[in-house]
């Protein structure tokens, strides 16, 4: 049986907003899953794999240098935050950037690993998130797109020719799908939740956006059971995936369409993530 890969680096938990006590992206987040996955006895035999940051040459698969060298250059609190302001939901401290460069990194050598036969399949608990970020636009909590870096790196430089991205975070996977659109080798799939433009992004277009190389599932008003969610990946996701013939999956794996989330109050009461 081929081994589990896991990737997990205490550094990621310096990435704390120093002047906002209340953002819901905090380190607790990161540190709960390690800390449960450790009680459980669920990494006793999972491969640990060693974090570093992505590289300038990894980062810029996905973003251009001037928001790379902008972000690299915040030296204080103060700088963070004016930098921040222009940018929807986004916080970040002085090591925030280095911090999200370990967690594109440690995505990357996860599929690495995988690729050079390492490990079969594996899980990253990174932070900060990435799938809101595109191009030179960071926003929603979210630094540079792990995934879609990820995925880059993947088909670049790993060889892979076929690439699904699975993201079933309650939020649209709008800097993954900005991202990896023009990629042929790249499939998106995203669940997320509108809700009549009460939820953000804000945006109608991942309602109606399936097309060739993106599926989107809306969770408004229906699609919001156990069942409906199953059956999106029974009888939708699997059958294309396995037409298409791909190589590896990406899970974009937000948890807040759970049971347990706070989110629970706008409806979405999923148990089926695992
Ligand atoms: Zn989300």
């Amino acid at each position: 049986m081929s081994s589990f890969g896991y990737v997990y680096d205490e550094r990621m938990l310096e990435h704390e907003c120093p002047y906002d006590e209340t953002m819901a992206e905090r380190p607790e987040r990161m540190a709960i899953i390690n800390e449960r996955l450790e009680r459980e006895g669920l990494l006793k035999e999972a491969v640990r794999l060693d974090v570093r940051e992505a590289k300038e040459d990894e980062l810029l698969l996905n973003h251009p240098i001037e928001i790379i060298r902008e972000m690299s250059a915040l030296e204080t609190n103060e700088a963070c935050e004016k930098f921040c302001r222009s940018h929807e939901i986004l916080w970040m401290s002085p090591r925030s950037e280095r911090v999200a460069r370990l967690a594109a990194g440690g995505c990357i050598e996860l599929v690495k690993a995988h690729k050079e036969g390492r490990i079969g399949n594996g899980f990253a608990v990174v932070r900060p998130p990435g799938h809101h970020s595109y191009g030179r636009s960071p926003m929603g909590y979210c630094v540079y797109n792990n995934v879609a870096i990820t995925a880059k790196y993947a088909v670049e430089k790993l060889g892979y020719k076929k690439i699904a991205i699975i993201d079933f975070d309650y939020h649209a996977a709008n800097g993954t799908f900005y991202s990896v659109k023009d990629d042929p080798r790249i499939l998106l799939v995203s669940f997320h939740s509108y809700h009549r433009g009460l939820f953000w992004p804000y945006s109608q277009d991942f309602d109606y956006t399936t097309k060739d190389q993106s599926i989107f599932f809306p969770l408004n008003c229906a699609m919001n059971t156990e069942s409906d969610y199953l059956a999106a990946f029974n009888h939708v996701i699997m059958p294309v995936l396995k037409e298409w013939n791909t190589e590896l999956v990406l899970v974009s794996a937000g948890f807040d369409a759970g049971y347990y989330d706070m989110m629970l109050d706008l409806g979405q009461s999923i148990k089926a993530h695992g």
